[in-house]
């Protein structure tokens, strides 16, 4: 299908490129529309990479990170709108320290909800996508991503919520982005001791596995595969453009392309809503959506 429209919500620029890059870049070559809304400016992101760590960098690190997000935008030939929200952070210590003043996560609900309903009410996705209600990891703005997006996505169709934010429109499906598989990594360890090597993401593989095994693996709750190999390069261009974000020769880029694309070529995610008939699992995050559902006098 083409000519359809997908609004990709994250908190802060990066998590576009970590999380459904691929999908994203897909469905734009095949004539779709996406649009990637960043919540916050990753005002309080550190530099975590250490070839951009030089003097003159974390000066002007919002403009940095605008500039590294408008690469990466054009990289996946996706959109991409602020939606203006300050980062939070991610609070460190025990006991926690409070959030910053005026951050993204404690904005009221209702203020957060209003700026995204007016750009969905503009967009008109028929699909949105945002993270489960774990935040996917537990940052603050990724929790709150989570609560403004569902909350946008049913209430920019009602005619009564927000009648100064545009016309109503109702997106048709929601789902939640799911990266983090024990299943996946399993498979490329597997392979790794196949080939004799060590694996370079035994850590991750030893965390995810503890995380597993209390509340099983994600991939329990994964409705929806991909299959989008071919546009990992777009996802790695993508991830590299946020040069103080993503170390180049970090975990990101420790499994080669090839084996990727070969082993496991697909991106993952949880229908959370629907509001069109679909049968699961699926392959297609516009799947059961009749685009001459259109109101044709728009
Ligand atoms: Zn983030």
């Amino acid at each position: 299908m083409t000519g359809l429209r997908l609004m990709a919500v994250h908190a802060h620029p990066d998590d576009e490129s970590s999380k459904g890059a691929a999908t994203a870049a897909k469905y734009v070559a095949e004539g779709n529309e996406v649009l990637v809304v960043t919540l916050t400016g990753g005002e309080r992101g550190s530099i975590l990479n250490p070839a951009m760590d030089v003097p003159g960098i974390l000066d002007r690190i919002e403009e940095v990170r605008r500039e590294e997000m408008a690469a990466a935008a054009k990289a996946l030939g996706v959109q991409q709108r602020w939606l203006g929200f300050v980062d939070s952070g991610l609070p460190e210590g025990d006991p926690l320290p409070p959030l910053p003043e005026g951050c993204f996560a404690l904005v009221p609900l209702e203020e957060s909800t209003e700026a995204l309903v007016r750009v969905v009410r503009e967009f008109r996705p028929h699909v949105m996508t945002t993270y489960d209600e774990m935040g996917g990891y537990p940052h603050p703005d990724h929790i709150r991503c989570h609560e403004v997006s569902v909350a946008a996505f049913e209430a920019a169709g009602d005619p009564e919520r927000f009648p100064d934010a545009g016309e109503p429109w109702t997106p048709s499906k929601l789902y939640y982005n799911h990266g983090f598989s024990a299943a996946r990594l399993e498979l490329f360890a597997d392979e790794y001791a196949r080939m004799g090597e060590p694996f370079p993401m035994q850590d991750w593989l030893d965390r995810i596995r503890t995380y597993a095994k209390e509340r099983g693996d994600i991939m329990g709750r994964v409705t929806t595969q991909v299959e989008c190999g071919k546009y990992f390069p777009q996802r790695d261009d993508a991830l590299r453009a946020h040069a103080t974000q993503i170390d180049p020769n970090g975990i990101f880029f420790a499994i080669p392309l090839e084996m990727q694309q070969r082993l496991w070529p697909t991106e993952e995610f949880e229908l959370a809503r629907t509001r069109v008939r679909t049968a699961i699992p699926e392959t297609d995050l516009f799947a059961g959506i009749d685009d001459t559902d259109e109101d044709p006098d728009r």
